[in-house]
């Protein structure tokens, strides 16, 4: 059996809107050009409302990374402390950024698919006076857990010297957070996940708290945030941007503007419990205590291979769904329910699942998540529609 197509089910890069594809499909324009100016200055007004931040918000040319190392190596200094939130992949990364920048990262370890408890890191803080920062995920998505960061920020406002900084990569355009109201100093996201834009773009904003500290000495070229701010201020950058990546972030964010970010948000949350209806009809256990919206991840049965499941998804049916990483490797699948995504490709994703289990022998599944996530989703619709865009 070979499949007709191929389905991109992964929590990044995610599926791409044709009317992202097309913008993009045009000749590349002149980056210091007054309609390419025009073009950057509305994507970065666009940014600002879908973080409702007043504040300065940066255009990277990068995947995720480069605006998670920007921070780390234009906020703090050699010899600072950090509390590091270590749940997954992404944690692990703000511990590796720290260690290559000089920064001691004070961890909270937690197990893979626990979310952290705000108390614990006030505890951290009130410890250490070195402290100068909080580095977390909003969504942890390679657990799919989900971290109150509203009530981070009510802890770290407290501290004059504490800036909490938040990776919301698959948060953003899942979620509707006002960057400003939850005290997160510096906020950060990527064009591939929720944002419907192929990879290549990071979004950073920052509080006048963490940009009072740009004037140290920092170890930092390419990723230098000064520079940026004055730059980007005149519509321009420092260096060349990816200008395709640009039109065609702008034009996702518009498409997010008339579904109203409200409704994208109840799209995704619809999406999320519709997912796990269908898990726990399959009788599987979810991996996060507190799932996040715009990632499922699930756990498989011990005597199943979960690396060849998921490929066998892949060859076989042609959905791509991803699996766990690390030592989650063959062990949990992950579905993805972000950014231009529907019920439709849910439904996809869980009889692609249910099929790959009966073919394992497990039992005969077809049909039973796909029926129950149905169900939830038309209760949850019927209790309050969703609106697409322009709708009233
Ligand atoms: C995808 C992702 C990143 C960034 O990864 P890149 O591959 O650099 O784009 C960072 N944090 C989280 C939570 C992510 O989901």
């Amino acid at each position: 059996m070979k499949p007709l197509k191929e389905r991109l089910m992964t929590p990044g890069p995610t599926p791409v809107p044709e009317r992202v594809l097309q913008a993009m499909a045009s000749h590349t324009m002149y980056h210091r050009s007054p309609k390419f100016k025009e073009i950057f200055a509305e994507t970065i007004e666009r940014l600002k409302r879908l973080f409702k931040t007043e504040r300065d918000t940066l255009i990277l040319t990068s995947s995720g990374t480069g605006a998670m190392e920007a921070a780390v190596s234009n906020l703090f200094s050699p010899g600072d402390s950090a509390v590091v939130i270590v749940g997954g992949k992404f944690g692990q990364r703000w511990k590796e950024l720290c260690e290559t920048f000089g920064v001691n990262p004070v961890v909270i370890e937690l197990e893979w698919g626990k979310s952290v408890n705000p108390e614990d890191v006030k505890k951290k803080i009130e410890e250490n006076r070195n402290i100068k920062g909080v580095l977390v995920q909003i969504c942890e998505t390679s657990t799919g857990a989900f971290n109150d960061v509203k009530a981070l920020g009510e802890i770290t406002a407290r501290y004059d010297n504490v800036i909490l900084v938040a990776d919301g990569i698959t948060a953003f355009g899942v979620y509707d957070i006002p960057v400003d109201d939850w005290n997160i100093d510096v906020a950060i996201t990527g064009s591939q996940k929720a944002l419907m834009t192929p990879p290549g773009l990071a979004v950073i904003s920052l509080s006048e708290k963490a940009k009072s500290r740009l004037s140290r000495k920092k170890w930092a070229y390419y990723f230098d945030l000064s520079k940026e701010i004055k730059n980007q201020a005149k519509g321009q950058t420092a260096y060349t941007p990816a200008v395709n990546l640009i039109v065609g972030l702008n034009e996702a964010l518009k498409m997010i503007e008339e579904e109203g970010l409200e409704n994208v948000a109840k799209r995704h949350e619809i999406l999320a419990k519709s997912a796990r209806a269908g898990i726990k009809a399959l009788e599987l256990e979810l991996l996060p205590e507190h799932p996040a919206n715009g990632v499922t991840a699930v756990k498989l049965p011990e005597h199943i291979d979960g690396q060849k499941f998921v490929s066998w998804i892949r060859d076989r049916l042609g959905i791509v769904i991803a699996g766990g990483q690390e030592h989650l490797k063959g062990k949990i699948f992950r579905l993805s329910h972000m950014g231009y995504i529907d019920i439709f490709d849910l439904l996809t994703q869980l009889e692609a699942v249910e099929f790959a289990l009966t073919r394992m022998e497990m039992y005969p599944a077809y049909g039973k998540a796909v029926a129950a996530a149905m169900e939830t989703y038309i209760e949850l619709v019927h209790q309050s529609p969703i609106k697409y865009r322009g709708e009233r």
